[in-house]
């Protein structure tokens, strides 16, 4: 099995909530509406993604044996948890930059605030110093309060470790 933090994730059509929050922790998370279960497994191992899935039929093709979970918990903060266990992911909400955007799965990138000044209501600019910004949808996030409120729902899913938003260093 490849170590935690090199896994490429697809979630299923079932899970899209699940690839939110795994993108928002970093990790590379595939998430197609329209796209049949062919489609998902050429994807897969064209792609060395690891599967995850609610669905025990799609599981049954030997392809995918050795690179897929099956999530059996019906909330995000219960399935966050399965994952951390099985898989040993991080639940950590680190630094910005290597979160990714939770729409389009797209690395986000530091955002001058110069730049973003101009591109967010007043009183973002005037009380955050940190931005970041995706580099596909062009959204905005300013970690400062946003993380802060994701890391508050993780905290109140009880997934027992340790969560802290690492600050980046002045120099990085
Ligand atoms: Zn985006």
């Amino acid at each position: 099995m490849p170590s935690p933090q090199s896994l490429l994730f697809f979630a299923d059509v079932m899970l899209g909530k699940l690839a939110r929050w795994l993108r928002l922790l970093g990790y590379d998370t595939a998430y197609e509406r329209d796209i049949d279960d062919r489609a998902i497994v050429e994807r897969i191992v064209r792609e060395g993604r690891w599967l995850l899935t609610r669905d025990r039929y799609l599981l049954r093709r030997n392809i995918l044996a050795g690179r897929a979970t099956l999530i059996v918990h019906d909330s995000v903060g219960d399935q966050l948890q399965q994952l951390g266990q099985e898989l040993g992911i991080s639940l950590v909400i680190d630094q910005a930059t290597e979160s990714r955007c939770m729409k389009c799965n797209a690395p986000l990138e530091p955002l001058a605030h110069r730049q973003a000044a101009s591109r967010v209501p007043p009183h973002v600019a005037r009380e955050q110093t940190e931005f970041v910004i995706c580099p596909r949808c062009e959204r905005i996030f300013w970690p400062g309060s946003h993380w802060t409120h994701l890391q508050r729902r993780l905290h109140d899913w009880q997934l027992g470790v340790t969560l802290g938003i690492v600050p980046r260093s002045s120099g990085a």
